[in-house]
């Protein structure tokens, strides 16, 4: 049997695999890094566990790097924190300012990740509450405890 409500199983699920990407994402950014660069605006990207953005400031002389997108190999050494900071690289005669936010991506997931985790166990205590099966749903009112669900196979007594 199908759940009630099929917009909260699919944001149950839907959260489930957002988290799962993001965990995979941030594994990845230990060896790899991604991003885009847009000409004059800035760029956003993920590298070293982090989500990172970064935009120029206008007061910026002309940026002349090449809009690029990609992924590559790096060696920069892993980060576990927030930061953020103004960077200043402009060479004799011209400046070059920009705002750079990093976000490490482990809190992401726990961001995705908690109200999910909070969403399964919610359903499978109203379901456990109710009489239900909590692996599909199915009313187990009326019948015998020590039976396994008609449904779905799952019994209650080894769990
Ligand atoms: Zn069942």
């Amino acid at each position: 049997m199908m759940s009630r409500c099929p917009i909260r199983r699919i944001v149950k699920w839907g959260g489930a695999a957002i988290s799962a990407l993001l965990l995979a994402v941030w594994l990845w950014s230990a060896w790899w890094c991604t991003g885009v660069e847009l000409h004059r605006v800035g760029e956003a990207g993920v590298i070293s566990g982090r989500v990172y953005i970064q935009w120029f400031d206008p007061r910026s002389d002309t940026w002349s790097k090449p809009e690029w997108w990609g992924t590559a190999r790096h060696s920069a050494p892993f980060r576990w924190w927030y930061e953020g900071r103004c960077i200043n690289f402009g060479s004799v005669g011209s400046a070059i300012w920009l705002t750079r936010v990093d976000i490490p991506i482990w809190s992401l997931a726990v961001l995705t990740g908690v109200p999910t985790v909070w969403m399964f166990w919610r359903d499978r205590r109203n379901r456990h509450r109710a009489g239900m099966c909590i692996k599909c749903g199915y009313n187990l009112m009326g019948l015998r405890t020590d039976r396994a669900c008609p449904e779905c196979g799952w019994n209650r007594n080894t769990d």
